[in-house]
């Protein structure tokens, strides 16, 4: 679906025809008939300003020649040659064959090759003087070139450049993509400034239609980097205003009093276990901070299974005792009335009230107005604590569990309240400072380094389907001890395109293959209803075997479950890996992980050694930054943030810094000289609103 841009909303006012040329679809562009378009459509593009926006994903360099004397083994670049044969075809497979002919400079000869269809071989002519680019191989048997692209000399079309790559798909080829964004250029003409000409002009960045222009286009590596540097700026400066205004709600002064801390000893001491030193020292943190005069704004971090929710219990109990009310939202239904569950048991000596909040919840309008007269002390929920119908009467203590999915969000529970209600962010994810600084601002950070003691390690094993009948011996052994099992698949159904055990199948493989077990399977498409209930009975022993998506992925917390089996391990990062292998291993029961994956790809591998060698998940989640950058790992879209293109918040902590500055600089400029800035802080307000009503679930 296209939908248009913030940032061209805002900018419509001003330049109206500008706004209607980018927004023109990509049907418009010559050479893109029905279906081009829809295969642009498949990668998101529909207008032309999706096309001028969605940059490469990578750039080759082919402004370097390198003499054949000097190539080496690996090297990626250009080589300028003379033909010294003709093309030979060689039939590797019926619809394979591999091309190569003899090539040579003033300095040396290689033999040049390439697979199957991208090049014509009989335009290719002994004699013929040709820029190559392509990888170099070096072997006994001499030099190899593996051809990527190629022109004759002098032509200077797609060398002496630095060449966009475009992520792209079946059908579109590179040129397809090219020539589509040139055209892009030629109809919109001028391109407005989207930043204040000042900002422009005294940061030293390049103007818009310049960076976007070398973004696609650039013509070396310094052009291309200063138009990266102008997106990141940009992209960062919007991230710090966001922040800024978002955070003007938080940072207000006085606070809840909560006075009665000290009854959570007596609280702690009903507990059937004692607690251990890393959740004490993160209940006198926020013991600490309830004395302060300021709102806590606290994050709980805590590998899975370390026991972060009976910390929150405490926090609660301590605001409960002051007289005031506690909301805690957790990102899924299933997590939110396991809570609601784990708190009834805590607390079922005491006279606290506990609700429960969800979509599916029956009676909403009593629990509204229950929350509204202060009829309950402790309100646990999802998604639905924030809609308008909610008001607390007194609330006192906002806690958001496993909280990356939520971020920004949380603000809205906030404004529920006429308070400054203390704030506990609970998660398994470990954030760098830097990121934190970002997502949240200066937050204090609690951490739970210990887990549990009689905690056994979780033993992983990778293993290929070849070993499918270990695996189930495996399952019989766990159930046939008392204990229960997961096993996790990626989809639900079975694909066609996709070669991959469905959770449909491998529940039915399982019924088959053991008629005397209680197997129950739990997917998301199911009602709200029916995965409590499925929940339930798992929670009470009435089955054996839970076969499920990855909707258990998040805090499910069954310590009787001492085996997870994920099929198609390859399907998941690793993160998420982490996150599933922690449903077990939470009791005293030596715990397995059986990873079941026959990829060949050294990706997946990487993935399964690493699991396999450390169950720390600091190191797992350090192990998953580094192999997939931190955009996705920390995708700001689930922080609620907008996307960040091209900024990188590790590397690009530098432009972070001065966009921070420009952001504070503009923050204070007095009203009367800030209409400069009138364009950025529509854009700014804007991106809020849409964060407001950005839906996380349907
Ligand atoms: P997470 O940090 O992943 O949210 P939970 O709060 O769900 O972990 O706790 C995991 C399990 O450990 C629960 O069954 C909980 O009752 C148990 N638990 C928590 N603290 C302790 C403790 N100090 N000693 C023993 N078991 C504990
Ligand atoms: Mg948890």
């Amino acid at each position: 679906m296209y939908t248009v841009p913030v940032v061209l909303q805002v900018i419509i006012m001003k330049h109206k025809l500008y706004a209607e040329k980018v927004n023109m679809s990509i049907k418009t562009l010559k050479g893109i008939g029905p279906k081009k378009a829809l295969l642009l459509e498949k990668i998101g593009i529909y207008s032309i300003w999706d096309l001028l926006y969605t940059f490469p994903r990578g750039y080759e360099d082919r402004t370097r020649m390198c003499p054949v004397s000097t190539l080496t083994d690996g090297l990626v670049c250009c080589v300028n040659v003379i033909v010294a044969s003709s093309v030979i075809e060689k039939k590797i497979k019926p619809k394979m064959s591999l091309y190569i002919f003899h090539a040579q400079d003033s300095t040396g000869e290689l033999s040049v090759k390439w697979f199957s269809s991208p090049f014509n071989r009989t335009k290719i002519k002994r004699g013929m003087k040709l820029t190559l680019y392509g990888t170099v191989s070096v072997n006994k048997s001499g030099i190899e070139f593996l051809l990527k692209d190629y022109e004759q000399y002098g032509e200077n079309n797609k060398f002496g450049r630095v060449m966009p790559v475009y992520s792209s798909t079946a059908g579109l080829s590179q040129n397809d993509l090219k020539t589509a964004v040139k055209q892009a250029f030629e109809i919109v003409g001028d391109i407005p400034e989207s930043l204040p000409e000042d900002i422009v002009a005294s940061n030293d960045i390049l103007p818009l239609e310049k960076a976007l222009y070398y973004m696609h286009f650039p013509d070396n590596y310094e052009s291309l980097s200063r138009a990266k540097y102008r997106f990141s700026f940009e992209e960062l400066l919007i991230l710090c205003m966001i922040i800024k205004k978002t955070r003007q709600i938080t940072n207000q002064n006085t606070s809840v009093r909560v006075n009665e801390y000290k009854c959570i000893l007596d609280f702690a001491n009903s507990l059937p276990f004692e607690l251990t030193d890393g959740q004490k020292k993160a209940v006198n943190d926020i013991c600490k901070d309830f004395k302060k005069s300021v709102p806590m704004n606290r994050l709980l971090q805590g590998d899975v299974g370390s026991g972060k929710t009976v910390v929150a219990a405490c926090a609660s109990y301590a605001v409960f005792k002051s007289g005031y009310q506690t909301a805690v939202m957790a990102p899924t239904e299933i997590l939110a009335a396991q809570h609601y569950e784990t708190f009834v048991g805590f607390f079922k000596n005491t006279d606290i009230r506990i609700g429960l909040l969800t979509s599916s919840t029956a009676n909403k309008t009593l629990v509204y107005k229950q929350i509204q007269n202060g009829e309950l002390d402790i309100v646990i929920g999802t998604h639905a604590l924030i809609q308008d119908k909610v008001n607390f009467k007194n609330l006192g203590l906002c806690i958001t569990d496993e909280q990356h999915r939520f971020g920004v969000k949380q603000r809205a529970l906030l404004a529920k309240s006429n308070n400054n209600p203390h704030i506990l962010v609970m998660s398994a994810t470990p954030i760098p400072r830097t990121l934190s600084l970002v997502v949240y601002g200066d937050l204090d950070i609690s951490v739970i380094d210990v887990l549990p003691t009689g905690r056994q390690k979780i033993e992983t094993y990778a293993v290929n389907n070849s070993l499918r009948q270990r695996i189930n011996g495996f399952i019989k052994n766990i159930v046939e001890s008392g204990s229960q099992c997961f096993v996790v698949c990626p989809l639900i159904d079975t694909s066609e395109k996709l070669d991959v055990l469905s959770g449909a199948e491998a529940y039915e493989n399982l019924k088959q293959y053991f008629p005397e077990y209680r197997i129950c399977f739990l997917h998301g498409k199911m009602s709200n209803e029916e995965k409590d209930e499925i929940m339930e009975a798992f929670r009470k022993k009435e089955y054996d075997i839970l076969v499920s998506t990855t909707v258990i992925e998040v805090g499910i917390d069954i310590p009787n479950a001492t085996l997870i089996i994920v099929e198609n391990a390859e399907r998941f990062g690793l993160s998420q890996l982490h996150q599933l292998r922690g449903r077990v291993g939470r009791g005293t029961k030596k715990s397995y992980c059986v990873l079941v994956t026959d990829s060949q790809s050294q990706e997946a591998k990487e993935r399964m050694d690493i699991m396999c060698k450390t169950t720390d998940g600091f190191k797992v989640a350090a192990y998953d930054l580094q192999m997939r950058g931190c955009g996705e790992f920390f995708g700001t879209r689930q922080h609620g943030l907008p996307e960040l293109k091209v900024a990188n918040l590790f590397t690009d902590m530098q432009i972070f810094e001065k966009a921070r500055d420009v952001a504070e600089k503009i923050e204070k400029t007095s009203p009367k000289d800030r209409s400069s800035y009138d364009e950025l802080h529509r854009r700014i307000e804007r991106l809020i609103s849409d964060i407001d009503n950005m839906k996380i679930f349907n």
